[in-house]
């Protein structure tokens, strides 16, 4: 089946999520822009207005009298004006910056100056000191206006005007830059960022790959491989291929357990079918026919053994229902175990014990006698003729509240080599050896003191003895 990446992909979907919300800011940033811009600009002109209004009303004064040679001098100007002069100074400013000035009559017509809009001036009516807003074919004019009354010009105006579209001008620039740029921007931030997320997520997509091979092919040896690298995906990968490892390792184990186990049956059987064929095959005598019955009987304890102990590591891994956990007395627990174990007496093999009083655990006792009979069955089995084992019972006040269960013998011992080995299912050291031994008592221990959160270890010496340390944590 081949991967549907783009469909629903988190490439996709980051984004449209990044490129909205980049065109949200840009949205926002342009209309900021042309906020604060329009804001400033107002401000601008209305500023440069009032100073050249003020400017120019001190370049006006008014004259009775005048000589001729102040009239001949060209640098200012004297107009005629009711029985006297005005001298416009040659400081006097008609149009600059798209502002325009001139002296008006009080009905609006223009005296002298420069006048932008003479249809628009002459509506907006004097004020004095104020800047007036006034619309005319959707343009906004600003005007300002000084009496030149206090200059003895009674009936004069001093008027200055100037549109919004000079300003328009300088801040259309600004905008336009900004209404290109930014698109442009954008446009490259969306593309950027999809390749970008493109090259984040290829991880995923390796990962996500190598998962279906996984599933389809049911390849467990195949691994991810990102390359180096130590970030949140590199950690899943690494993480991914250690379940992986752990993965095969327990299917390797499961089928190493199912062939051992149908091994470990064929053996019991095969004895059997060749025990019955034998006896079949033509009239025997009755010891021969007890001493087949017998071998088949051996076979068949062997085979139920088996197959109750592998009942039991299915109940074991089933958990708690089973096996309740609850307290009890485990010093009185191993002493009774003890006292019938004495009673077999194999090889000559004094068993002895030592037990603090009042240990109290949390545990299954049922599991607890049969890793306690487990362990001192094999103490017999591998230990020497006339030998003796010790079982201790005690707490550890060195380490906290540790309870020790140990149970130790003077037997053949156990070489350095096999020491990790005796604990896995089947096996033995030397079956020979074993007599009714399935080889799984140490793995059942293993299993038991697992489910009791308890460790075990082994202490021994080839020749000498072997002690096995069974730690409560509790
Ligand atoms: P088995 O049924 O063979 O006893 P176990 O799992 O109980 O299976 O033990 C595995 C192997 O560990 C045995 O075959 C034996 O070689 C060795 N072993 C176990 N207990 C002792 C012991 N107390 N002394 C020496 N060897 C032991």
């Amino acid at each position: 089946m081949a991967i549907s990446r783009e469909k629903n992909s988190i490439r996709l979907k980051i984004t449209l999520w990044f490129s909205l919300i980049l065109l949200f800011i840009s949205f926002f940033t342009l209309a900021s822009v042309f906020y604060i811009s329009r804001t400033v600009m107002q401000k601008t002109v209305k500023d440069a207005l009032i100073r050249m209004v003020e400017n120019n009303y001190d370049e006006v004064e008014y004259y009775e009298e005048i000589s001729q040679g102040e009239l001949d001098r060209d640098d200012d100007q004297y107009l005629q004006y009711q029985n006297g002069y005005i001298e416009i100074d040659d400081d006097f400013i008609t149009k600059m910056n798209g502002i325009s000035a001139g002296v008006y009559y009080s009905d609006g017509k223009l005296f002298v100056g420069s006048d932008p809009n003479p249809d628009l001036l002459e509506k907006v009516p004097f004020s004095d000191g104020q800047v007036q807003t006034s619309r005319e074919d959707g343009i906004n004019w600003y005007i300002y206006d000084r009496s030149l009354a206090g200059q003895k010009l009674d009936g004069l105006w001093l008027r200055g005007a100037v549109s919004e579209q000079q300003g328009q001008a300088q801040m259309s620039s600004t905008m336009k830059m900004s209404m290109i740029l930014l698109p442009v921007l954008v446009i490259f931030a969306i593309v950027g960022g999809y390749i970008f997320a493109g090259r984040l997520l290829r991880p995923i997509n390796e990962i996500n790959e190598t998962a279906m091979e996984i599933g389809q092919g049911r390849d467990l040896s195949k691994r991810i491989d990102l390359g180096p690298g130590n970030d949140e995906l590199h950690q899943l990968a690494g993480n991914f291929n250690d379940m992986m490892d752990r993965l095969e390792k327990s299917f390797d184990a499961e089928k190493q357990f199912s062939s051992d186990v149908s091994h470990e049956l064929r053996t019991p059987i095969s004895v059997i079918r060749a025990e019955c064929e034998y006896i079949l095959e033509q009239d025997r005598d009755k010891e021969e026919y007890i001493e087949a019955l017998e071998t088949i009987e051996r076979q068949e304890h062997h085979m139920s053994r088996m197959v109750e102990d592998l009942l039991m590591f299915s109940r074991l891994e089933r958990g708690t229902d089973i096996y309740p956990m609850e307290d009890m007395d485990l010093s009185g627990l191993v002493e009774s175990v003890c006292v019938d174990m004495a009673l077999l007496q194999v090889k000559g093999i004094r068993l002895d014990w030592s037990c603090q009083e009042q240990i109290h655990i949390k545990g299954s006792r049922s599991l607890i006698i049969r890793m306690l009979t487990n362990l001192i069955s094999n103490a017999y089995r591998y230990g020497r003729d006339h030998g003796w084992i010790h079982v201790r019972l005690y707490r550890n006040k060195d380490r906290g509240d540790q309870t020790v269960l140990q149970v130790e013998d003077n037997g053949i011992g156990i070489a350095p080599e096999e020491k990790e080995k005796i604990f896995h299912r089947f096996y033995q050291v030397d079956s020979s050896r074993t007599g009714s031994g399935t080889g799984l008592g140490l793995s059942m221990v293993q299993e038991i003191c697992r489910y009791h959160g308890a460790d075990i270890s082994l202490s021994s010496q080839p020749g000498e003895g072997s002690s096995f340390y069974i730690i409560f944590f509790q």
